[in-house]
């Protein structure tokens, strides 16, 4: 077929899940992943993990790296505090095109901008795109060799504040090396890991989590 492999996602949420049902965007979008293709999702084996992580530290404030198809975005969006948004970085107009339609479909679209462009370029306009002083949340999970430079950008922006927490995919595979190094060995962090596998997968993977000290 000549359509790609996030308009075939599109197209299995809008034919199984409720409109207005972000659990049934996401089971939707597990299904198809794990009985048809393979995609780049957080996915429901580290899902929870990510979502026992917002739910604890409950934001006021929230950045995402990397949407692709607006999985983790709706997973994150729909246990936010009232009044809280999602701010999600994507680079690529075709996947923020897909992501735009099922956020819609989860009828989180209220809750979560959606800013198209490269991270290093619109973190450094955060304050001033959406009058934000500081994030209470970051969930990174764009390119792995961006995690380290974003992070340091980040500090630079003087958007992390004593507590905000930072929620890193993938750090085992594909792997961040480099952003593992840094936040475990460095003295304004304090870091956990959750061990866990690939989405979809028994490959072993896990998620990050470091608080900013200050
Ligand atoms: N968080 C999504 C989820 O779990 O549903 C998956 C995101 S996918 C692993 C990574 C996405 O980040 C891709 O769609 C890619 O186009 C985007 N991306 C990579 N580097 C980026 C950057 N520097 N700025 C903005 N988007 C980026
Ligand atoms: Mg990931």
């Amino acid at each position: 077929t000549s359509s790609t492999r996030p308009q075939r996602l599109l197209r299995a949420v809008q034919r199984k899940a409720t409109k207005g049902d972000p659990q049934s965007v996401i089971s939707a979008i597990d299904y198809f992943c794990r009985n048809s293709e393979w995609a780049m999702n957080v996915g429901d084996e580290k899902g929870p993990i990510l979502d026992s992580v917002v739910c604890e530290v409950s934001p006021a404030t929230a950045l995402e790296l990397g949407t692709y198809c607006g999985y983790s975005s709706v997973r994150i969006a729909r246990l936010l505090p009232v009044g809280t948004k999602l701010i999600t970085l994507e680079f690529h107009p075709d996947y923020a095109c897909i992501a735009r339609q099922v956020i819609q479909h989860a009828g989180l679209e209220d809750k979560i901008f959606l800013v198209e462009g490269a991270s290093g370029d619109l973190i450094p306009k955060m304050a001033d795109m959406f009058g934000i002083s500081t994030f209470d949340f970051v969930f990174l999970d764009h390119w792995k060799d961006r995690y380290l430079p974003d992070l340091k950008l980040l500090e630079e922006c003087q958007l992390l504040r004593k507590g905000s927490v930072l929620l890193a995919d993938n750090v085992i595979c594909p792997g961040t090396p480099d952003y593992l190094e840094y936040v475990r060995n460095s003295p304004r962090y304090e870091s956990r890991y959750f061990q866990s596998h690939l989405e979809y997968t028994k490959v072993e993977d896990g998620l990050e989590k470091s608080v900013f000290l200050g």
